[in-house]
């Protein structure tokens, strides 16, 4: 273990992922000092966050809660600096000083600050999917330039990454054959409408949505798993990750959550990793990687699990998954133009402008509308979100008229 403590940013830190991700920081103050924390407006508990750990900034992007911030500490008489505007959320991601990076930003909103933690080399744990679904090529290949290791924190891909024989983090270029992987098992939970009718599924609210059975997330990733895209964007996310083709890759429906993914070999055997559900684990496992930390988890009680049951997805049901496999086998910027109107189609959702079923339509309209260009700068990326979310927000306001 090093002498001082490992710098850490951490992107996103007032969502679900940041506030455990504090958690797991604070149970190993000798190990870990937070030297940024960064979030979009929510200044109290920014404020809280500051007090609690002390950082030396802390970013908001939105100006005026920016400023509310730097009045709430100057009152506590607190050093931490604050900052303000998505460049500062590169800036806290590339400084010089720190060594790891949590990447847990919702959405396109983390596609820079998660890019100039690869690019300056850093340690990044990546729990902000999108990213990769967007620019996954470019992702790993900044990766491999800079020698960044990617620390996985999607439970799953976790998984994956703890049942396979590595002993760093994941750069670009993984031989999945050469391991003797034959395939990878994606587990999902199926999300709260499992067993839901195609009728039920039309007159869905955005809070039963978000009530998810086993996981608390933020609202954008609970209706995601509700509708399955969640494990759409992680299937695209899976063969960035691992270097692994669709055909390689199997998703399975494990409604009790226990087992978090599998990785079967040649020889027969497979591999699963297990774990009350509770995100924790993955955090505690990359930030300490290739060592174990505490992480403050239950201990798995699997008596009172008493059984693990697996069935096959339901297309028919929950048509983003098929659509998120479509757009990774189109490839070019099709994953990046599903990812754009899903978030445009899933935030009309929670306003209530959308209805449930609503939300893979406009994404399949979106994906007819939209030419795909090549992924191959930042640039091109981007203009291929900016598109896409024009065609989707027209798409829901037409359907709204
Ligand atoms: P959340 O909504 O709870 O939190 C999102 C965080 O991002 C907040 O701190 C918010 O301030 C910040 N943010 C939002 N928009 C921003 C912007 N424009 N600029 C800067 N910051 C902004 O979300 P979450 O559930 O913690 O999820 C975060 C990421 O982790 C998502 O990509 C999600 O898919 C992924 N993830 C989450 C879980 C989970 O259990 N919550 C599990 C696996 C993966
Ligand atoms: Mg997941």
């Amino acid at each position: 273990m090093a002498d001082s403590p490992q710098q850490v940013t951490v992107l996103g830190s007032t969502g679900s992922i940041g506030v455990s991700t504090l958690d797991v920081l604070a149970r190993h103050p000798a190990r870990f000092q937070v030297f940024a924390l960064a979030a979009h407006s929510s200044w109290e508990a920014m404020a809280q966050q500051c007090l609690a750990c002390n950082p030396r900034y802390a970013v908001l992007v939105d100006e005026k809660a920016a400023q509310k911030l730097r009045e709430a500490l100057a009152d506590a008489g607190s050093q931490t600096q604050v900052l303000s505007g998505t460049r500062a959320l590169e800036e806290v991601a590339e400084a010089p000083e720190v060594d790891t990076v949590m990447a847990a930003i919702v959405g396109a909103a983390g596609l820079l600050s998660c890019f100039a933690a690869v690019e300056a080399g850093k340690r990044v744990l990546l729990a902000n999917k999108e990213v990769l679904v967007m620019a996954g090529g470019l992702f790993m290949a900044a990766a491999r330039r800079s020698g960044a290791e990617i620390l996985p924190i999607d439970s799953e891909h976790n998984a994956i990454f703890q049942c396979l024989p590595l002993t760093g983090g994941l750069s670009a270029g993984l031989d999945l054959a050469a391991l003797g992987v034959s395939r990878i098992l994606l587990t999902a939970s199926g999300g709260p409408f499992r067993q839901a009718s195609l009728q039920e599924l039309q007159r869905v609210t955005p809070e039963q949505a978000c009530a998810h059975p086993n996981w608390s997330m933020g609202p954008k990733i609970s209706v995601d798993s509700a509708t399955m895209m969640n494990k759409g964007l992680e299937f695209i996310e899976a063969c960035w990750l691992f270097n692994a083709q669709p055909a390689n890759i199997e998703v399975v429906i494990h409604p009790q959550s226990v087992i978090h993914s599998l990785v079967e070999y040649i020889d027969g055997s497979v591999l699963a990793q297990l774990g009350n559900p509770d995100m924790r684990t993955p955090i505690a496992n990359a930030l300490g990687a290739p060592e174990r930390l505490a992480a403050g988890v239950d201990s798995l009680d699997l008596v009172a699990t008493a059984r693990l049951d697996f069935e096959a997805p339901d297309q028919a049901r929950f048509p983003c998954l098929t659509l998120a496999q479509e757009a990774v086998a189109t490839g070019l910027n099709a994953p990046a133009v599903l990812n754009a109107a899903n978030e445009v189609a899933v935030a009309a959702f929670l306003a209530e402008q959308l209805s449930f079923t609503a939300i893979a339509g406009v994404i399949s309209a979106t994906l007819e509308q939209v030419k795909f260009t090549e992924p191959d700068s930042l640039e091109a990326v981007q203009q291929a979100d900016l598109e896409a979310r024009g065609v989707a927000q027209r798409l829901i306001a037409a359907s709204a008229n």
